[in-house]
């Protein structure tokens, strides 16, 4: 099924007790679009998932729109969406097939188109052996499997998902992961997914709306949001963003530990680039230089904590064999291209 168009429009929500979840937000999701919504916890992604479900009612005046019909005031139950969460809200004492069925008979779907469809789904989500197990017989990955497909079932034209994998180890995280990915693009459906995880949310996102207190810090491609974070909030979020601070002096930004080359334009007393843009260099072509105070061998990179002199100290990623130890003097060059200056805001 194709999704369909979502648009938030001035979204803000303070509940009862006065906490101002969400600031007036407008947000503009094309059909067939994965949205994930990232940021630290209580600033509020939990709430415009929310308000996108009709589970919470964005305050006076915001209005929610799919496609375009105004939903605003439309229950959950009659907006056609699919929603998955960190637990898995699966009626135990059912089989998986059962809780898999249980939307379709709500919706008075024949018994024979019933079990096709689930049949499908349970294919789609690699659980058909699975079919006659209770839910308390299951493992946490495969409940989550569940829940997929108790969700797109009845093809819904929104799947929305609040943390559907954080609850799993790391490994089953990632082969669901894949999963909901295949599931997402093959599906076509427009979906609103919201983690803290970066490395998930850069996985799964078309888009990537990194929230902070209430209010969208910036939205765009995993790719912008890397590359040019619009503030400090947003790349330190994202990665890991180093920072020097200093003074300019033709096209340079020069600190203690020698100096970066900066971008045409770049006005700000400080430069922020990624770690993995520094290249280890002979001293005569070195920007400058540091003494390593941690070197952690992680398999496939090495990642050094550099004193250059600066008030914090510098993060690089390297090789894996790179064979850089602490205490060594090591010199790096970054080409300007790689400086950020977002906002310190
Ligand atoms: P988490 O990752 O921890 O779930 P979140 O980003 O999803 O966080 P929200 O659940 O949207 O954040 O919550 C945003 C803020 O609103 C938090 O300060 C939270 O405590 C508050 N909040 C959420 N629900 C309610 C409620 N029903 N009544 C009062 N305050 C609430």
């Amino acid at each position: 099924m194709p999704g369909i168009p979502i648009v938030l429009e001035r979204c803000a929500k303070t509940f009862d007790d006065g906490t101002r979840a969400l600031h007036p937000t407008d947000l503009a999701i094309a059909a067939g679009e994965t949205i994930v919504l990232l940021g630290p916890s209580g600033c509020g992604k939990t709430t415009t998932l929310r308000i996108v479900a009709g589970l919470e009612s964005p305050d006076d005046g915001g209005r929610v729109r799919f496609g375009d019909a105004d939903v605003t005031d439309v229950p959950i139950e009659r907006r056609n969406v699919g929603m998955v969460f960190q637990s898995y809200a699966l009626f135990p004492n059912m089989t998986v097939a059962g809780n898999v069925e249980y939307g379709l008979k709500v919706r008075g779907m024949p018994p024979a188109d019933r079990a096709a469809r689930v049949r499908e789904m349970l294919a789609m989500m690699r659980i058909e052996p699975l079919a006659a197990r209770r839910i308390d017989q299951l493992s946490g990955g495969q409940r989550q499997r569940v829940a997929l497909a108790r969700a797109i079932a009845p093809r819904p034209s929104v799947l929305l998902l609040d943390e559907p994998l954080t609850a799993l180890d790391a490994r089953l995280r990632e082969d669901l992961r894949l999963d909901i990915d295949r599931l997402l693009r093959s599906l076509g459906i427009t979906s609103v997914y919201v983690t803290h995880d970066q490395a998930e949310a850069m996985a799964l996102g078309d888009r990537i709306a990194v929230m902070s207190q209430g209010r969208i810090a910036q939205i765009g491609t995993p790719e912008q949001i890397y590359f040019a974070p619009a503030d400090a909030f947003v790349a330190d979020f994202i990665g890991t963003m180093n920072r020097v601070a200093g003074t300019i002096d033709g096209g340079a930004l020069r600190f203690e530990g020698g100096h970066v080359p900066l971008p045409p334009g770049h006005a700000a007393p400080y430069a922020m680039f990624r770690p993995e843009d520094l290249r280890v260099v002979d001293a005569p072509g070195a920007h400058f230089s540091g003494r390593v105070v941690s070197a952690f061998f992680l398999g496939d990179h090495l990642r050094l904590v550099v004193d250059a002199g600066g008030e914090t100290p510098i993060v690089a990623k390297l090789p894996p064999r790179a064979g850089v130890r602490a205490g060594d003097l090591v010199h790096f060059a970054i080409d300007a291209s790689s400086i950020a200056a977002p906002s310190e805001r």
